[in-house]
């Protein structure tokens, strides 16, 4: 799999393993820690866009490549647009690419939900919408989606898309523009103050990570699952909830700061995640006080370490 050093790929990892699998990891280290591989992951520090990647693949003849590898920061993505589109389109054409000369025949990608469909008033929203994403980032992730449709009907092989809400949970960088949870989280817990933008009125579709990873291991069992899955809980919280939550849990009494709004968010997003039952007999199964929980119990670890 590629990404795995990172955030959400380390869950992925983890659970693949627990699942008996035999993963091998391919990640520069970009974002990505080399600690969060276990010992029994072999990890192959390579660029996607690295001539070396082809050789690694060759060596490796996965049965499946679960790609998780991006840019995968939007604010990024505004300001070097090029970066992200040699990352996220560049890089997944190499890689599938590779697959084809290595004769791998099935790939799972993680892409991405609310960055895809942009601002709408279909909540929640279902895979077959018109895309409208706003960002660089969202147009090189819905291209690479692009591409591995077309790899699949070019070679044989069979591609599934996971567009996935906003994640959250244990690992997440709370530096840089990361989720509001880490960052709420980081924040509430050093005794900082938080900055809310805009009203806070502003929604999301928070899943957590460890439900996210169940849905890749399940993708990874369902050999015939084509095609995009949304992966999202269908449940709307507004950013002051989540910072009321997450406030309550940490023990502050103290409420938000409000910043200016800014320019060009999105409004609302929600998924509908009908298909990825029906294909993959996902659900999600961690509420969101469980998971702001465990994120906290994390973080409070991180803090002391
Ligand atoms: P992350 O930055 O923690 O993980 C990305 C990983 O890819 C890192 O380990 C990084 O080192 C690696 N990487 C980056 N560029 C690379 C390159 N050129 N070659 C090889 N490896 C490279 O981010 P994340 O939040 O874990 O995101 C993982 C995936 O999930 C991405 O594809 C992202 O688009 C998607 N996604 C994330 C969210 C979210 O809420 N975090 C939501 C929707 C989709």
């Amino acid at each position: 799999m590629t990404g795995g050093a990172g955030f959400i790929g380390s869950h992925v990892v983890d659970r693949l393993l627990a699942d008996g699998h035999s993963v091998e990891v391919v990640d520069n280290l970009a974002t990505g820690r080399r600690e969060r591989v276990p010992s029994a992951a072999r990890l192959h520090v390579c660029d996607l866009r690295d001539v070396r990647l082809d050789a690694v693949v060759a060596a490796v003849r996965p049965e499946i490549v679960v790609h998780v590898a991006a840019q995968a920061a939007v604010s990024r993505s505004v300001g070097d647009p090029h970066f992200d589109a040699s990352v996220n389109v560049l890089g997944t054409i190499a890689l599938l690419e590779a697959c084809r000369r290595a004769g791998v025949r099935r790939a799972v990608y993680t892409s991405t939900g609310g960055a895809a469909y942009g601002d709408t008033s279909v909540l929640p929203t279902p895979e077959d919408h018109p895309l409208r994403p706003a960002s660089p980032y969202g147009v090189s992730k819905v291209t690479a989606e692009r591409y591995l449709e077309c790899w699949a009907g070019l070679t044989g092989g069979r591609g599934l898309t996971l567009r996935l809400a906003n994640v959250y949970g244990p690992r997440q960088d709370p530096a840089g523009e990361a989720g509001v949870i880490a960052i709420f989280t980081s924040r509430l817990l050093a005794g900082a103050s938080c900055v809310v933008n805009g009203d806070g009125e502003q929604t999301r579709d928070y899943v957590y990570v460890g439900d996210v990873a169940d849905a890749v291991a399940r993708a990874v069992a369902s050999a015939d699952a084509t095609g995009i899955a949304n992966i999202g809980t269908g449940a709307e919280t507004t950013v002051n909830e989540l910072y009321r939550r997450l406030a309550r849990l940490i023990g502050v009494n103290r409420g938000a700061e409000h910043g200016p709004a800014k320019p060009g968010e999105q409004r609302r997003s929600l998924l509908d995640a009908a298909r990825a039952r029906s294909l993959l007999g996902w659900r999600p199964s961690t509420p969101l006080d469980e998971g702001l929980t465990q994120t906290v119990a994390w973080f409070r670890k991180e803090v002391r370490a």
